[in-house]
C-alpha cells in the first residue's frame, strides 16, 4: 500500500506556553466525507488515493489523528470592528505542520473540531453550509491566482449544531502557510511574559521571512513586507470584486494569504459601498473601504512592533511612521496599474485616471455588473445585455479603444492583458447559495461540484459558462452574509 506521505515537523507548539493550548479534537459521532480536494493533497505531497472514505472520514473529523500530529489551539487577540478583544482558536485546532518535498511548510488545521480554552460561549463546532461555502470560495480565490488559505476536506460529523435552527455539523480542513495573524502579535504584546512577543517575532521571521533575519532593523523590514503583501492582496481582491467582510486584525495573516471566509462575498452590481455582512451596519468593511481598513490594521501591527524596532521608542515610532506614510501613494499606484490591466492598456498616460473613473461611475449609475462589464469589453459575455446598449458607454468605449492603441499595443496583446486580469466567472452569491441549499437540504452535492469545476479555470474556460455569468434576479440582489456560523 502506498504511503500517504505525512511529514510532520511541529514548531509552533514549541513557542512559549502562553501563546497556545495543547488539546485534542473532540471526537464526533459518525463522520462522513462530503468533499475531498485530491488535487490539493497532491500539490502538498500527500497521497490518499488508496485510502477509503471511511478512513478519510476518521482522519479529517479528528477522530483518528495521523502519526506525528500534535494538536494545538492558538491564542490571538484582535480589533473587531475597532474594539480590542482577546480571541484565539475557539473552534479550530492546528493538528501539525506538514512539510512537503520542496520544504514548503503547511499548517493543517481542523475547523469545527470542538471546544477549546478560547471558545468563550461558543460550542466549538461548525455547520455544514458555511464549511462548504468556505471550501468553494477559498478554492475559487486560489484559482483566481490570489494568495489564500485553502480547503482540503469537508467531513460531516453526524451531529447537529444548534444555530437559529438545528443544522448538520461539519469539520473543514484548512491548509495555510501559517495562521500567524496581526492579532497573534497583539496577543503576545500584552502577554504577562515580556519575552513572548520577541519569541513570536523571531519565530515568524524564521518561518516566513528568514532573509531579513540579519537586517539591521528586522522589525521594520517585517512591517514593510507585510504592508507590501497586504497592498497586493487587497488590490487583487478589488480586481475581482471580492468583499472580505470582516477585516478585523485577527483576520489579517502575516503571510499575506486571504484568511477567514465567514461573511465574504463577491460584488455583482458595481457599487463601491457594497457590504454583505449582516453585522456591518456602517459599512466599515465595504468594498471601497478595504484599502483604508488595511492601513488601519497595519497601524495596529506597527504599534505592537514598536518595542522590537529600536530600544529608543521615539525612534521606533518615527521609523514605523516612515514605512506607513507612503501607503496611500503606493496603494493608488498599484490600484491604477491593476485597473489598466483590466482595460488591457500598455504604458501610462495622465488621462488614464479619468478614463478609469469615468467607467466606474458609469457602472455605478447604470447598475452594471462588475465582472460582466469587463467580460463584455473582452467580447466574452455570453448572454446579451441591454445595459451596454448605451450612448454614454459607447462614447467611453471609443475613448478606451483609442487609448488602448498607444505604446504599440495590438488588439490581440490588449486582449491578452485583459484575459489575465478579468475572470469570466466568479462564485456569484445566488449560485453559491443555490448550490449550498441543495447540498444541505437534499444531501445532493452535484451543484456544488459543478460550481467547483467551473471555477477551476476562471480566466480561460469558456464552455458552459453562460449560466455562471447570470446576475441575480432583480430585487434579490440584497444578499446577506453571517460571521462565525
Ligand atoms: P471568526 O468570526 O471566525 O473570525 O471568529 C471570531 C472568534 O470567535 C474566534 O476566536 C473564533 O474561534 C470564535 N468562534 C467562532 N465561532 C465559534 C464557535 N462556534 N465556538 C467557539 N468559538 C467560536
Ligand atoms: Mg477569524
Amino acid at each position: 500500500m502506498k504511503k500517504i506521505g505525512w511529514q510532520f515537523d511541529n514548531t509552533y507548539s514549541k513557542l512559549p506556553k502562553n501563546l497556545l493550548s495543547k488539546l485534542n479534537p473532540t471526537p464526533v459521532k459518525s463522520p462522513e466525507v462530503v468533499l475531498f480536494n485530491h488535487s490539493l493533497s497532491k500539490e502538498i505531497g500527500l497521497d490518499f488515493s488508496e485510502i477509503d472514505n471511511e478512513k478519510l472520514a476518521l482522519t479529517f473529523s479528528g477522530n483518528q489523528l495521523p502519526d506525528g500530529s500534535e494538536t494545538i489551539a492558538q491564542a490571538y487577540a484582535g480589533h473587531q470592528f475597532g474594539h480590542f478583544t482577546l480571541l484565539g482558536d475557539g473552534r479550530a485546532l492546528v493538528i501539525g505542520e506538514h512539510v512537503d518535498k520542496n520544504k514548503k511548510r503547511y499548517d493543517i488545521q481542523f475547523k469545527g473540531s470542538g471546544k477549546t480554552p478560547y471558545s468563550r460561549n461558543g460550542d466549538g463546532r461548525a455547520a455544514l453550509g458555511p464549511m462548504l461555502r468556505e471550501y468553494i470560495v477559498s478554492e475559487a480565490i486560489h484559482n483566481l491566482k490570489i494568495p489564500t488559505t485553502r480547503s482540503l476536506a469537508v467531513v460531516k460529523t453526524g451531529e447537529n449544531v444548534i444555530r437559529e435552527k438545528n443544522l448538520e455539523g461539519a469539520v473543514l480542513t484548512r491548509i495555510a502557510s501559517s495562521h500567524i495573524r496581526i492579532g497573534t502579535f497583539q496577543y503576545a504584546c500584552i502577554s504577562k511574559d515580556k519575552n513572548d512577543l520577541k519569541a513570536l517575532f523571531d519565530y515568524t521571521i524564521e518561518r516566513h521571512y528568514p532573509h531579513i533575519r540579519n537586517f539591521k532593523f528586522p522589525a521594520i523590514e517585517l512591517l514593510n513586507i507585510v504592508t507590501e503583501k497586504q497592498i497586493d492582496l487587497i488590490i487583487d481582491w478589488m480586481r475581482v470584486g471580492f468583499v472580505h467582510g470582516v477585516m478585523n486584525t485577527d483576520n489579517v495573516a502575516i503571510s499575506g494569504e486571504t484568511i477567514d471566509y465567514g461573511p465574504c462575498a463577491f460584488m455583482d452590481t458595481y457599487d463601491p459601498r457594497t457590504v454583505f455582512s449582516s453585522i456591518d451596519y456602517y459599512g466599515r468593511y465595504a468594498f471601497s473601504n478595504q484599502p483604508s481598513i488595511i492601513k488601519w490594521n497595519l497601524e495596529k501591527f506597527a504599534e505592537v512592533l514598536i518595542p522590537l524596532i529600536d530600544t529608543d521608542s521615539n525612534r521606533s515610532i518615527e521609523m514605523a511612521k516612515e514605512v506607513l506614510k507612503d501607503f496611500d501613494t503606493k496603494f493608488k499606484k498599484g490600484w491604477f496599474k491593476m485597473m489598466r490591466k483590466k482595460l488591457g492598456l500598455k504604458g501610462e498616460e495622465s488621462k488614464d485616471e479619468n478614463l478609469i473613473t469615468k467607467l466606474l461611475s458609469w457602472m455605478k449609475q447604470n447598475k452594471a455588473d462588475y465582472t460582466n462589464t469587463f467580460c463584455y469589453l473582452m467580447d466574452d459575455l455570453i448572454q446579451k445585455n441591454k445595459t451596454f446598449e448605451n450612448e454614454e458607454f459607447n462614447h467611453w468605449k471609443q475613448q478606451w479603444k483609442n487609448r488602448s492603441k498607444l505604446y504599440g499595443n495590438s488588439p490581440e496583446n490588449s486582449l491578452q492583458i485583459m484575459h489575465e486580469a478579468n475572470p469570466l466567472v466568479i462564485p456569484r452569491n445566488h449560485l453559491v447559495e443555490g448550490a449550498l441549499n441543495v447540498a444541505t437540504e437534499n444531501n445532493d452535492l452535484t451543484k456544488v461540484k459543478e460550481l467547483l469545476k467551473i471555477l477551476k479555470d476562471p480566466y480561460k474556460n469558456k464552455t458552459n459558462i453562460d449560466y455562471y455569468q447570470s446576475t441575480p434576479i432583480p430585487g434579490k440582489e440584497r444578499y446577506k452574509t453571517y460571521c462565525g456560523t
